[in-house]
């Protein structure tokens, strides 16, 4: 496949309700209500991960995890617009700085595909598009200026549908300053859109080591030929790369989906990192799995598969309070109508369900 082929793809990728496939549409009920949901939260499908839906299963994950859905426009009381209160740890432009020792670095607001479920719906696809080079300046005297801060977390969006070129030079910028050690790029690239991933870009990658590399996938039925082979050249490349999955109702809420993609992931040398509660943000309500449903699912999980195919439970408390694991000793209570978490100092936050 040409070094290229991802443009072309990423150019020709479903951005109108109206130009989804006419089986799909019937069985969604029309185009009218779900373009009212992409106006307000964009949709994006290549389409090469549109062929994974069955248009015949009106409960396809796939299609759950791309398509709009009505449900998203309903006002959740529990949910925020930014639930982790990341914009309230915007140190400058683009750089999140909540935790010590580590920082987010958002380098773009644009991704592949826009997933229904996004912690960042704020952003993704709607936001300010990418990092200026002014902007980048600014970065990197901060970090310069915070030798606490060792490890840089590229996100987004998808961090990997800027160029070679354009994530060469950031890398390069952030690993100018000697307090920087370790990087992370977070992408769903392999899942949605494999074809990103060439020899090119793992080279460059491999370049900038020490760097992990942090793929999202959902669902086994991502973990194609493409995807497989992808992952293939992040791994030969000689880069550690780790996956995060966010648990997701009506997706991978159950044992055998989240076991098959686990082992899947753990044979392609790709350890299953983080098993995420999915985000309190508005539009996702209809994702949220109860957590005493989640624990159970780890606790079967366990059951079946080896140590290395299961990640950690984690749920990101509301408001910014920290990632704690979903692990009896942060869960002071659990009621059929909502939970009591404690947060990384034992502190209580209500949580619900
Ligand atoms: S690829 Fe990541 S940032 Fe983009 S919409 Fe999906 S979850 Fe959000």
């Amino acid at each position: 496949m040409s070094q290229d082929a991802w443009k072309q793809q990423l150019a020709a990728a479903i951005r109108r309700v109206e130009d989804l496939p006419s089986d799909l549409l019937v069985s969604l009920g029309g185009a009218q209500a779900l373009q009212r949901v992409a106006d307000e939260y964009p949709m994006m499908i290549p389409r090469r991960y549109l062929e994974r839906i069955d248009p015949s299963n009106p409960h396809d994950p796939i299609a759950r995890m791309v398509l709009p859905d009505p449900r998203e426009l309903e006002v959740d009381p529990v949910c925020q617009v930014d639930p982790l209160g990341e914009d309230g740890y915007e140190v400058v432009a683009g750089l999140i700085h909540h935790y010590r020792d580590r920082v987010l670095l958002l380098v773009t607001t644009r991704c592949a595909s826009y997933c229904r479920f996004c912690t960042r719906k704020r952003l993704a696809g709607r936001g300010w598009g990418q990092l200026t080079e002014r902007q980048l300046d600014v970065v990197v005297s901060y970090l310069e200026q915070h030798g606490e801060i060792r490890e840089v977390i590229l996100s987004g969006g998808d961090p990997l549908v800027l160029s070679d070129q354009v994530l060469d030079h950031i890398l390069g910028r952030i690993q100018s300053v000697p307090s920087v050690r370790m990087v992370r790029v977070g992408t769903r690239m392999p899942a949605v859109l494999p074809a990103r991933i060439t020899d090119g870009l793992a080279g460059l990658l491999a370049r900038h080591r020490p760097l992990f590399v942090v793929t999202h996938f959902d669902h086994p039925r991502e973990l194609g030929a493409e995807a497989r082979r992808a992952l293939e050249l992040l791994v030969a490349a000689g880069l550690a790369v780790v996956n995060q999955t966010v648990l997701l109702a009506g997706v991978n809420d159950d044992v055998g989906v989240l076991a098959e993609l686990f082992c899947g992931l753990q044979e392609l040398m790709v350890r299953p990192y983080y098993l995420h509660q999915c985000d309190l943000t508005q539009g996702t309500g209809h994702f949220r799995v109860p957590l005493r449903q989640g624990i159970e699912l780890m606790g079967q999980l366990r059951q079946r598969v080896g140590g290395l195919c299961v990640p950690q439970y984690v749920v990101d408390l509301p408001g910014g309070r920290g990632k704690v694991p979903v692990a009896l000793q942060h869960v002071a209570s659990m009621g059929l109508s909502g939970s009591v978490l404690l947060d990384p100092e034992g502190r209580p936050v209500p949580y619900p369900l």
